[in-house]
């Protein structure tokens, strides 16, 4: 069991204000795998105050400078991989080669990206007669979710840094573990005491108080809609900027010409991943009417032929969702469509009869789901899918837009013009075109309620500077 008491400030393992515990459990086991501190608002004051006084010098750091911090973290952060991707497999209840490659993976790129970023991003430019100038915002509050722990701490700590702020880091409560071996590196690596700070506890405690403090020049949140929406709330008191990235409800429209196989088994195999928990997964899947018995019969075969297992299962393709709450609240979610009158396809929500411990959600796929129905409308953060028909491409794209979000979209034709003009027409971030591959140099955010601005890659480091102009 990890016993972590101490929280990261100016540089330093201090023992926190806040008295109170939480514990972190194994989604695989149900067993209590840490506990780590519940930190209290002065916790945060304290931490907001470090990284305030570290900013004076961080803030005038150059480019180069700061890149070698950076290239000093990697180094860091790669020695610890396996170690990195065992928690997070924990924590969150990825199987294990999974996470290695991603839970662990992805933190690696992302660093790395900052450090060619900085190679050649522009921080100055001349317009006419002025001179215009990139400064770092300030100190920024990094409030970030469980699916990916390490990953969402990174896509915000990472164009943070490069850009020349300080960070007060709070990780999910649920998922809480890699960001006390983030500080760990960040110390390793030599940062200047109060660049980067790391404190736990819950968001209505510590995340409230980042986002009210007058010293916090910044939010970066990425989490529910719900939490979002009051974080901008509390921070508009001040004028911060605030920068979040929220849920999603994505559509994949396959169009009357698309590869119907290689279609169905890339949105099923999206909606799955990370037992759908990702905010960008293609939950909704849109067919032709003439198409539908056929999708729906594959999309079943996809989804019993995914192995569920424990995180530490090497067959395991699917692992359970991150914690008991989260199970109930899938499952719950499984009964309504139920309710509503939708076809229950293959899943359920019943614990799999071979796997009575961990916190599984069988593969499920709903046909025949109307857009009025609460599972085609509302974001369910677990492995479910929702198969709708249309009639044509016009009434396809009206469906896939029709929703509060717009995170992701997926366009599946063999026609490469037909996608670029359909994915125009879609309302979200990222249009995924017949399963393109994650780019982490591309902007990653999304229209409407799925929050503004962009994360990873350079339009990342423009949310975290301020532009001068100086009038020569
Ligand atoms: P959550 O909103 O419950 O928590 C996210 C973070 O916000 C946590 O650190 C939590 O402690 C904090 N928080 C909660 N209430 C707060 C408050 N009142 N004030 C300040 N902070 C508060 O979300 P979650 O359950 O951890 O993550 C799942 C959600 O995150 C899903 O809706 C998912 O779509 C979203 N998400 C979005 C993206 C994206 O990039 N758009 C990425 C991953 C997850």
């Amino acid at each position: 069991m990890i016993v972590r008491d101490k929280f990261y400030i100016n540089g330093e393992w201090v023992p926190p204000i806040g008295q109170g515990t939480l514990e972190v459990v194994d989604a695989s086991s149900e067993e209590v795998m840490a506990c780590v501190p519940a930190g209290a608002v002065e916790d945060a004051n304290n931490a907001v105050e470090a990284a305030s006084a570290a900013f004076e010098s961080w803030g005038m750091t150059t480019p180069q400078q700061r890149q070698d911090y950076l290239r000093k973290l990697h180094t860091a952060m790669a020695a610890r991989q396996d170690e990195l991707a065992e928690i997070m497999a924990g924590e969150v209840g990825m199987p294990l080669s999974m996470a290695k490659s991603i839970q662990a993976g992805l933190p690696l790129q992302g660093v790395s990206n900052f450090i060619k970023i900085l190679d050649n991003y522009s921080f100055e430019e001349t317009l006419g007669n002025s001179d215009i100038i990139k400064e770092p915002v300030g100190v920024v509050a990094c409030i970030t979710p469980w699916n990916f722990p390490l990953h969402q701490i990174m896509a915000k700590v990472c164009p943070a840094l490069a850009a020349g702020c300080t960070v007060i880091v709070k990780p999910s409560e649920v998922a809480p573990l890699t960001a006390f071996m983030l500080a760990e590196m960040v110390e390793e690596a030599g940062f200047p005491a109060g660049v980067v700070n790391v404190i736990t506890g819950l968001g209505p405690v510590v995340g409230e108080a980042l986002a009210t403090h007058p010293k916090v020049d910044m939010v970066s949140f990425t989490g529910s809609t719900r939490a979002g929406k009051r974080v901008a709330e509390l921070a508009a008191d001040t004028v911060k900027r605030v920068v979040v990235e929220l849920g999603g409800k994505s559509p994949s429209l396959i169009l009357d010409d698309a590869d119907i196989d290689e279609a169905v088994r890339g949105t099923v195999n999206d909606c799955y991943f990370n037992s759908g928990q990702t905010c960008a997964a293609h939950t909704r899947l849109l067919v032709p009417e003439a198409a539908y018995e056929r999708v729906a019969k594959l999309a079943v075969d996809v989804a019993q032929s995914l192995t569920l297992g424990q995180s530490d299962d090497p067959k395991a393709k699917l692992g359970p969702v991150i914690s008991k709450v989260q199970q109930e609240r899938v499952r719950n979610y499984i009964r309504q469509g139920i309710e509503e009158g939708a076809e229950l396809l293959c899943g359920g929500p019943e614990q799999p009869d071979d796997l009575p411990t961990g916190f599984f959600i069988k593969p499920t796929v709903f046909g025949n789901v109307s857009q009025d129905m609460t599972i085609a409308r509302e974001e369910i953060f677990g492995p479910v899918l929702s198969i709708m028909s249309y009639k044509d491409e016009e009434e396809a794209i009206t469906i896939a837009n029709n929703t509060i979000y717009g995170l992701s979209s997926g366009v599946w034709t063999k026609d490469e013009d037909r996608a670029r003009r359909v994915a125009r027409r879609l309302r979200s971030g990222n249009v995924i075109i017949n399963g393109g591959a994650f780019n982490m140099m591309a902007p990653f955010g999304g229209f409407k309620q799925s929050g503004n601005g962009r994360e990873h890659g350079p339009y990342a480091l423009d949310d975290y500077l301020e532009c001068k102009a100086l009038q020569m």
